[in-house]
C-alpha cells in the first residue's frame, strides 16, 4: 500500500501498534536497487510490520547538487519493495514533509559532521539528520534499518538518537555489491560505460588495503597511499577524499585501536562515489 500523508501513515501505525506488532522502518530515497532490498528483508525478517519511506529529501540536497535530476521512479519502487516484505511505501510530497513556513532543522554538531563527506557537502548532514528525525516522529519504528554504504550517516544518526533520548534501535546493515565490487548506488546510473568500467576501482582499493593489514600493515599513512595509489590508477577517477577514521566516532586515528574506517569520495565527471570498509 502506497501511503502519501503523514495522517493517514499515523492512523494505519496506530491500529498496527494496537496489536502489539512492533514496525520498522526502512528511510530510502528510492529509486531501490538490492542494497535497498536488502534493509528492506532485514528488516521484515527483524519485525512485524515495515514501512518504507520512498522520499528525495531536498535538504540534504546543496543547491548545485543532483535535487532535481535524482532518479525516481514510485511504481517499480513499490513493486520492488512489497516484494522484499516491506507493508507500506510512505511516498509524500516535499509539502506534505515541509510545509510552507517550516524553518526548524536538528543537526548533530561537531567534527562528526564536518568530516568525510560533511567537508565537501557542508549542509548535507543536517538535512539527512531533520528528515530522518521527522520520520522517527511519524513512524515511532521499534528499530531503523540503515546502510554501511552511508557509514558516516548512520553514525550520524546514532548519535542522534544517543543525544535526543530516542528509544529506537538502529540497525546497520552490510554494503551490497554489483559483481564486479562496485556498491550498488542510486547514481550509478549517472555513469558512462568507461566511468562504470573504472568506478571498480573504489572497491578495489579498498580491498587492497585490507589485504596489506591482514598482511601486518598497521601504518596508516601507508594504508592511506596504498588506496590513494591505486584509484589513481584509473584516469577518469578524481578523488574527493580518502580518510581513516576511528569508526564509529569518526574521530582522527593516530595508532590502529580497535575499530576504523577506510572511506574514500571519488568523481568520475560529475558523478561522486562513496565506498568504504570497517577493519578492526
Ligand atoms: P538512499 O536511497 O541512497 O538514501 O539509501 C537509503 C538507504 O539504503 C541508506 O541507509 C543507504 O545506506 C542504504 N544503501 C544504499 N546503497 C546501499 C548498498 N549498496 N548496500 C547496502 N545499503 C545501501
Amino acid at each position: 500500500m502506497i501511503v502519501s500523508t503523514i495522517n493517514e501513515l499515523r492512523d494505519k501505525l496506530s491500529y498496527i501498534r494496537k496489536q502489539n506488532k512492533t514496525i520498522g522502518l526502512v528511510p530510502t530515497m528510492g529509486f531501490l536497487h538490492e542494497g535497498h532490498l536488502s534493509l528492506i528483508k532485514r528488516a521484515s525478517q527483524e519485525t512485524d510490520f515495515v514501512v518504507v519511506s520512498d522520499f528525495v529529501n531536498p535538504t540534504q540536497f546543496a543547491p548545485n547538487e543532483d535535487f532535481d535530476s535524482y532518479p525516481r521512479d514510485i511504481k517499480r519502487d513499490y513493486k520492488l519493495a512489497m516484494e522484499s516484505g516491506a507493508d507500506i511505501i510512505f511516498y509524500p510530497s516535499v509539502e506534505e514533509m515541509y510545509p510552507k513556513g517550516s524553518s526548524t532543522f536538528v543537526e548533530v554538531t561537531g567534527d562528526i559532521t564536518k568530516v568525510l563527506c560533511g567537508q565537501t557537502r557542508p549542509t548535507h548532514f543536517r538535512g539527512v539528520t531533520t528528515v530522518v528525525n521527522m520520520l522517527f516522529n511519524i513512524v515511532n519504528p521499534d528499530k531503523a534499518f540503515f546502510g554501511q554504504k552511508d557509514a558516516q550517516q548512520a553514525a550520524v544518526l546514532t548519535k542522534m538518537i544517543n543525544d535526543t533520548h530516542q528509544d529506537i534501535e538502529l540497525i546497520v546493515c552490510p554494503i551490497i555489491r554489483e559483481k564486479d565490487g562496485l556498491a550498488k548506488s542510486s547514481r550509478n546510473t549517472y555513469l558512462n560505460k568507461d566511468e562504470r568500467e573504472q568506478a571498480v576501482i573504489l572497491n578495489k582499493s579498498l580491498s587492497l588495503a585490507k589485504e596489506k593489514f591482514d598482511n601486518g600493515e598497521k601504518n596508516i599513512n601507508t594504508l592511506k597511499q596504498t588506496v590513494v595509489d591505486s584509484i589513481n590508477t584509473m584516469p577518469l577517477a578524481k578523488i574527493d577524499y580518502v580518510e581513516i577514521y576511528n569508526y564509529p566516532s569518526l574521530t582522527k586515528i593516530e595508532k590502529i585501536n580497535g575499530k576504523f574506517i577506510i572511506a574514500v569520495a571519488v568523481y568520475f565527471g560529475k558523478t561522486r562515489l562513496i565506498d568504504n570498509i570497517i577493519l578492526e
